[in-house]
C-alpha cells in the first residue's frame, strides 16, 4: 500500500502523541514487558544452569583426575627414595593433570610438594580451612576419598597413611575462579540482548500499532465525514484485517440504514405534505363552488359540502395517523400497560365495521375463543387490530369476505385476519411496514388509508415486543398475524 507523504506524517505525529490508554502505549508496554521479563528471567537462570552444568563436569573431571593421581602416588610413591623426588612426583602430576596437587598435613601445612621445587609456581601454604572442609567431608561421607565443591574450586580429598606418625591427605584441585569470569560475560550479554530485545520491540510495536490504528483513523474520519451527511464514504476503502473489515462491514451497514432513514424522512415530508395539499384543493374548490354556482341550489350545495366534510375527515385522518406515528416511533408517550379482554374488545372493534356489512355487502366471517386476555396498551391495540382488519376491508377480493380469528392456548393467543385480495408480492413483504410504502396499484376503498397504517402498527407492536407478520400468496390472499402473550 502506498501511503502519501501527508499521511505517513500524520500517522507518526499521532504515534508520537499517544495516550497512556491507546494502542501503540498498550502494544508498546506489553512488548517491552516481555523484553524486560525475558532478559530477567534469563540473567536469573542461565547463570546457575551454566554454572550447575560446568561445576558437574568439573567433578567428574577431578574425580577422575583425583583417582589417577592417587593410583600413581599409591604405585610409585613407595618407590621414590627422597622427599624432593616425592615432591617433584607430586608436582609432575600436577602439571601432569592440569590440577594442584599436595599432601597435607592433618593440621592444614603442606608436607608435599616442597617450594623449593616448584619455585616457578605460586605454591600455597595455607590450608588450615581447607583441609578442616576436607576432613569434615570424609567424616560426613564416611568414604576414603571424597570430591565437592567450594566456592573458588573443585576438590577430590583422600585419606593418606601417616608420615612420620601424623596423617596425611590428598589434596587435588582445580581453580573454578574462571567460572565466574564466565558468568559475568553471560550475564553482560543477556542483558545487551535484553537491550537489543527492547529496541527491536520498540521498533516493532510502532509498526506493529501504526499497522492497527492507520484504519481506525481512516474510519474515524469516514464516520466523520458520515457525520456531516456524506453518504458516499466507503468504510472498506482501505481496511485490512479481518476484524476491521468486519467493522467496517457493519458501518457500511450502519451508513446505508441512515441514508435509508433520510430518504424515508424527505419522502414521508413529500408525501405527507402531497396528501394535504390533495383535499385541502378539493376542500377550497368545493366551497368556491358553492359561493359561486351551488349556494343556492340545496341538492347541489349539499353534495359539495359532503365532499368537504369527507375530505376534512380525510385530513383528520391523516393529521391523527402522523401525529401517533411521530409519538410512537420517538418513543414518546408512555405504554399504559392493562389486562384487557381481547375476545371482546375484538367484537367491539369489529363492530365499527358493521356498517359495511349492511351497506356493502362485506362479510366477516369471525372465529373467536372467548376469554382471552393479554396486558397491553388498550389504545394502541386497538388501532393494530382495527389497521389490520380495515387493510383487509380495504384489499380483500369481489367475494368482499374477509376471515377474523383469535385462538388461544396456553401461552396466549393469536390473532389473524385474512382477505381474498390479490396478496402481496414476495419482495414488497418486508416493505409493505414501511411508512408511506403504497403498492403501485390503486384500490377503491372503504375504509380510508393514509399508506401509514401499516407502520402504526409496526411501531405498536415493536414497542410492546409482540410477534407478529403476514403471510401471502398472489392470487389467493393475505394473512396478518399477532401473538399475544398470556396476560
Ligand atoms: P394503506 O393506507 O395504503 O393501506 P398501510 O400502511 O396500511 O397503508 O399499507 C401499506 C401497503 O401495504 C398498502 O398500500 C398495500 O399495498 C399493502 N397492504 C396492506 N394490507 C394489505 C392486504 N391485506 N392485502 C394486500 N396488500 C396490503
Amino acid at each position: 500500500m502506498k501511503k502519501s507523504g501527508k499521511t505517513k506524517q500524520r500517522m507518526r505525529q499521532r504515534v508520537l502523541d499517544h495516550k497512556s490508554t491507546s494502542i501503540y502505549f498498550l502494544v508498546w508496554s506489553v512488548f517491552s514487558l516481555v523484553a524486560f521479563l525475558t532478559a530477567l528471567l534469563c540473567s536469573l537462570f542461565q547463570p546457575y544452569v551454566v554454572r550447575n552444568t560446568y561445576e558437574r563436569q568439573l567433578s567428574l573431571d577431578i574425580a577422575r583426575k583425583g583417582r589417577e593421581v592417587e593410583s600413581i602416588i599409591e604405585r610409585y610413591g613407595a618407590d621414590v627414595t627422597t622427599a624432593e623426588r616425592y615432591s617433584a612426583l607430586i608436582r609432575g602430576l600436577a602439571i601432569a593433570n592440569n590440577v594442584e596437587v599436595y599432601v597435607l598435613y592433618e593440621n592444614g601445612e603442606v608436607l608435599f610438594p616442597y617450594p623449593e621445587v616448584s619455585d616457578q609456581f605460586p605454591i600455597r601454604t595455607d590450608f588450615s580451612s581447607e583441609i578442616k572442609e576436607l576432613t569434615s567431608q570424609l567424616e560426613q561421607n564416611d568414604e576414603k576419598s571424597v570430591v565437592y565443591s567450594t566456592d573458588r574450586e573443585c576438590v577430590y580429598g583422600s585419606a593418606m597413611g601417616a608420615y612420620k606418625g601424623e596423617k596425611t591427605y590428598l589434596y587435588v584441585a582445580e581453580s573454578t575462579e574462571f567460572l565466574k569470569v564466565i558468568m559475568r560475560e553471560i550475564q553482560v550479554r543477556i542483558w545487551f540482548i535484553a537491550v537489543l530485545v527492547f529496541i527491536i520491540s520498540f521498533a516493532i510495536s510502532s509498526a506493529l500499532t501504526g499497522f492497527l490504528v492507520e484504519p481506525l483513523a481512516l474510519m474515524r474520519e469516514k464516520t466523520n465525514r458520515l457525520a456531516r451527511g456524506d453518504f458516499d464514504v466507503d468504510f472498506l476503502d482501505g481496511a485490512y484485517g479481518e476484524e476491521i473489515v468486519e467493522l467496517a462491514q457493519t458501518l457500511n451497514f450502519a451508513r446505508d440504514e441512515i441514508s435509508k432513514a433520510g430518504r424515508m424522512q424527505r419522502e414521508l415530508i413529500a408525501n405527507v405534505s402531497h396528501d394535504f395539499k390533495t383535499p385541502l384543493t378539493m376542500i377550497k374548490s368545493y366551497a368556491s363552488m358553492i359561493r359561486e354556482i351551488s349556494g343556492e341550489i340545496p341538492e347541489k350545495r349539499n353534495k359539495h359540502a359532503l365532499v368537504i366534510e369527507e375530505e376534512a375527515d380525510r385530513l383528520t385522518a391523516l393529521v391523527n395517523d402522523v401525529l401517533e406515528l411521530s409519538k410512537l416511533a420517538s418513543g414518546i408517550g408512555e405504554l399504559r400497560l392493562e389486562k384487557i379482554n381481547l375476545s371482546s374488545y375484538l367484537y367491539e372493534i369489529l363492530n365499527r365495521f358493521e356498517y359495511l356489512s349492511e351497506t356493502q355487502g362485506y362479510q366477516f366471517i369471525v372465529d373467536i375463543d372467548e376469554g382471552l386476555y393479554t396486558s397491553a396498551d388498550k389504545l394502541k391495540i386497538g388501532q393494530v387490530l382495527y389497521n389490520l382488519i380495515g387493510n383487509a376491508v380495504n384489499y380483500t377480493g369481489e367475494d368482499k369476505r374477509v376471515f377474523v380469528s383469535l385462538k388461544g392456548d396456553g401461552l396466549g393467543s393469536c390473532f389473524t385476519v385474512r382477505d381474498t385480495g390479490k396478496g402481496i408480492k414476495d419482495e414488497d413483504l418486508s416493505a409493505i411496514w414501511e411508512r408511506y410504502y403504497r403498492s403501485s396499484e390503486m384500490h377503491k376503498r372503504p375504509v380510508k388509508g393514509t399508506g401509514l397504517g401499516l407502520s402504526i402498527v409496526k411501531s405498536a407492536l415493536d414497542r410492546h415486543g409482540f410477534v407478529y407478520g403476514v403471510r401471502s400468496k398472489l392470487g389467493v390472499g393475505s394473512e396478518f398475524y399477532v401473538i399475544f402473550p398470556k396476560a
